[in-house]
């Protein structure tokens, strides 16, 4: 076994930290209370070819292997969580579709665009009525002669009120139930394409949200994405497993900023004559969250690389994601408890964190229906070896 990463992989992570720190983070603050879509910053980031991560090199990507890519989902996440969000939809899933399936044509009418900023891209799954139960799509995809037309309404569509293209999940088949599910590209400007409402979220600010409304969109043929209708339930386990793993390590990153902050204002603040860092329930904070935290990180960087080696994962990466979530929410308790009242003031930044950490518990799959597969898989064969 070797738990290091490699040179080059390290060098990768100073690369982007100093990134990080130079272009994003000293906006934190500025991009959480005006809660818009930072396009300059967009723009910026862009031109360091990282919207490319995963993507080969002659549409102007990085084809950055499996755990290259979490190195770097994990030091974004060190900055504006939003500008995360926004950023990881466009490099990840945005563009995941569009990058396996898509012609010749879209890829470069569409991702070359998207690599470089010059488009931006997301993926529709959820619906008003069903979320974690893809099975509950309504929106559908008709054959017509030359193409499909989708009819139907997504939710909670990151960067939805402002994406220039979209993936689309839409059932084929109804009477299929997940077995009658694909996905389509629709781009911005085809008739019957809309924007609905826009979602004003407890966190994550800067990432914009919303409703995207298709009513009668006719896209072509080739903008079926995938080996003909109905197959998308078969490709979702390789995507799930990444964004999983993304979603660990981004609340590993936040869990570890909040923390190493709160160490901060626990050696200069003075309670009863001394430093609170003095006090042994405080300390044990640290302690408690330093095993944690190592072992959230050792969880999600094994099943990154188990994914790499195209071993099969998806247990691997529930559970990666789901106690490093965990692991985040206590981290960012913990952290703004040491703040005392002072968690409680805007211009701290412990109350962003408690807001952001939120939605790392929703993203990839709620704990809950993660819970209900694990403990069937657990009774049914047992841990991994
Ligand atoms: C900030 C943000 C950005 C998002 N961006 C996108 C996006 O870009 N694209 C997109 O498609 N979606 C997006 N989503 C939606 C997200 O994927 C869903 O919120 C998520 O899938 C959960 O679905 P739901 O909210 O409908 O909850 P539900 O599925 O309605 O679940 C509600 C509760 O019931 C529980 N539950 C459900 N089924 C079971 C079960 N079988 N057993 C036990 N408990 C169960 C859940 O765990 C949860 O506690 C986003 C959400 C947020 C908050």
């Amino acid at each position: 076994m070797d738990f290091r990463f490699t040179e080059e992989q390290e060098f990768f992570r100073t690369t982007v930290r100093d990134a990080v720190d130079r272009l994003i983070r000293p906006k934190i603050q500025a991009i959480d209370e005006a809660d818009e879509f930072p396009r300059d910053l967009w723009k910026e980031f862009a031109a360091l070819g990282y919207l490319g991560l995963r993507h080969p090199e002659q549409y102007g990507g990085m084809e950055a292997d499996v755990i290259t890519s979490m190195i770097f989902y994990e030091e974004l996440a060190r900055g504006s969580c939003g500008f995360s969000m926004a950023a990881t939809m466009q490099i990840l899933m945005g563009t995941y579709f569009v990058g396996r399936f898509g012609s010749e044509a879209i890829k470069q009418r569409v991702l070359v665009p998207a690599i470089r900023g010059e488009k931006i891209g997301t993926i529709c799954f959820t619906e008003d009525q069903s979320g974690s139960d893809i099975g509950g799509t309504r929106t559908t995809a008709t054959k017509v002669e030359g193409g499909w037309v989708l009819k139907g309404r997504k939710m909670w569509i990151t960067n939805g009120p402002i994406c220039d293209f979209c993936t689309v999940l839409a059932s084929v088949d109804p009477g299929q139930g997940t077995e009658g599910l694909s996905f389509f590209l629709v781009e911005k400007g085809t008739p019957g394409f809309s924007v609905g409402q826009t979602i004003h979220k407890l966190g994550s600010h800067g990432s914009v949200t919303g409703e995207l409304i298709f009513d009668g969109v006719l896209v072509p043929e080739e903008n079926l994405l995938g080996e003909g209708p109905g197959r998308a339930t078969r490709y979702l386990t390789d995507i799930l497993n990444e964004v999983r793993v993304m979603t660990a390590l981004n609340a590993c990153a936040i869990a570890n900023e909040a923390m190493t902050d709160a160490a901060g204002y626990a050696r200069e603040r003075v309670a009863f004559g001394k430093p609170i860092a003095q006090y042994q329930l405080i300390r044990s904070k640290f302690g408690s969250h330093w095993a944690w935290y190592e072992a959230a990180r050792l969880l999600a960087y094994k099943a990154a690389w188990m994914i790499q080696e195209r071993l099969d994962c998806q247990y691997e990466c529930m559970l990666a994601k789901m106690f490093a979530t965990e692991m985040c929410q206590s981290a960012v308790d913990e952290a703004s408890r040491i703040y005392g009242g002072n968690s409680f003031a805007m211009e701290y930044p412990q109350q962003r964190w408690f807001r952001d950490a939120r939605f790392t518990l929703f993203g990839g799959g709620c704990h809950e229906v993660l819970l209900n597969t694990l403990g069937a898989a657990y009774l049914r064969r047992g841990p991994s070896a």
